[in-house]
């Protein structure tokens, strides 16, 4: 038997008449950009999410750009966030000429460190952009406490996190602008790039729609220097057939999740490995189970004999990278981040994982670590 990380095809199998009927539907119109399908779908993400705006964007990373530059963020700008995620959340910022801030993360969320935030914000920080990684929101209270104090933008990168909750309110809808990625293998994924802004402020929605198009309300007749950055119509009427599952699959997600806990358990509290830390106040969609081993690269070879997948997010932090070199961070400055680069192990946990195929993936992880 042989577990993927993400089962894309059988999920495609699960609804392929739906989706085979909205491609040829939209090739059928010949209606390929800023049609029919990505209106509806920003109305329908929109009112998902609790926002008055949704604009759609080609990708998470331009939803990030966009979003910031509309609020203003430019060259000389701090903008903090963390380590501990995927590369585009401060390639972003940098893009701009704005400089990426870090702060370490919780040792039990993995997500930005609320206590250290305070502490990294100077007279140049305008905006803070927590990422709700793995799915598990960031405690947005005290984001909010902060933003208001030091009057900051807030932009939530929501790109692992579609339908999560922090208090009941959805992601996305607590900040300045929220972000989304449809990239194939996220919770709510196209079959090519797409991203989404979304945001409470009018005037925030029409500068992003602005950027999206060359800066250009009337077509041929330019406002700003904008970017060509646009959903396009095939992948919105694709993501119009999965939404409507999505929070039956970010159950399954949690359900799945549930079980790895209580089949784990043992392992845990052997010390043998970390089980994925909870907020309690967080409604958690587990884009990824991501837990923490010493062992990490031992349990990785053990899985991948028995045809297993497993992967490491994220092998690297930010202030690390070859790319932020420039910034002047070293080794050591967060070591949080530095440790969960060491030991965080993602297995397999989708919705149409079975039962039996999780406790295959236990058992291995258990033969490996009872021994050791
Ligand atoms: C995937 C992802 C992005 C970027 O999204 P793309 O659609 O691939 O550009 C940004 N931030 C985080 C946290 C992500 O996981």
């Amino acid at each position: 038997m042989s577990i993927p990380l993400l089962d894309l095809k059988a999920q495609y199998l699960s609804i392929k008449e739906e989706i085979d009927q909205a491609v040829l539907g939209v090739l059928d119109s010949c209606h390929f950009i800023l049609g029919p399908n990505v209106k509806a779908m920003e109305e329908k993400t929109a009112a998902y999410c609790g926002t008055k705006h949704a604009v759609a964007v080609a990708n998470g990373t331009d939803a990030l750009v966009l979003a910031l530059k509309a609020c203003g963020i430019a060259q000389g700008d701090e903008v903090i966030t963390t380590p501990f995620t995927f590369f585009a959340s401060a390639e972003a910022v940098a893009s701009l000429g704005a400089t990426p801030v870090f702060v370490d993360i919780d040792p039990v969320t993995l997500n930005m460190d609320i206590d250290q935030l305070e502490s990294k914000i100077t007279s140049r920080t305008k905006a803070i952009i927590p990422v709700h990684i793995f799915g598990q929101m960031v405690n947005m209270d005290k984001v909010m406490d902060l933003a208001q104090k030091y009057e900051l933008k807030i932009i939530e990168d929501a790109a692992q996190a579609i339908g999560a909750e922090y208090k009941g309110k959805r992601a996305g809808a607590y900040g300045t602008a929220g972000t989304f990625s449809f990239f194939p293998t996220k919770n709510l994924g196209g079959y090519g790039d797409g991203g989404m802004v979304v945001t409470n402020c009018d005037e925030i929605a029409e500068k992003v729609r602005l950027f999206r198009f060359h800066g250009s309300k009337t077509k041929y007749f330019h406002e700003e220097i904008g970017y060509n950055s646009r959903l396009d119509e095939i992948q919105a009427a694709i993501l119009r057939v999965k939404f409507q599952y999505l929070d039956e699959w970010n159950k399954a997600r949690r359900q799945k999740a549930e079980l790895y806990d209580s089949l784990l358990k043992p392992l845990a509290d052997q010390q043998k490995l970390i089980l994925p830390g909870k907020d309690p106040e967080a409604y958690q969609v587990f884009h990824l189970y991501v837990m923490r081993v010493q062992q990490r690269e031992k349990v990785m070879e053990k899985l991948k004999e028995a045809g297993i997948a497993s992967a490491v997010y994220y092998p690297l932090p930010l202030h690390l990278q070859k790319a932020f070199a420039y910034l002047g961070y070293k080794a050591g400055d967060f070591p949080e981040a530095e440790k969960a680069s060491e030991h965080a192990l993602a297995i397999p946990c989708y919705p149409e994982l079975t039962l039996q195929q999780q406790e295959e993936i236990v058992h291995v992880i258990n033969d490996c670590l009872i021994q050791s």
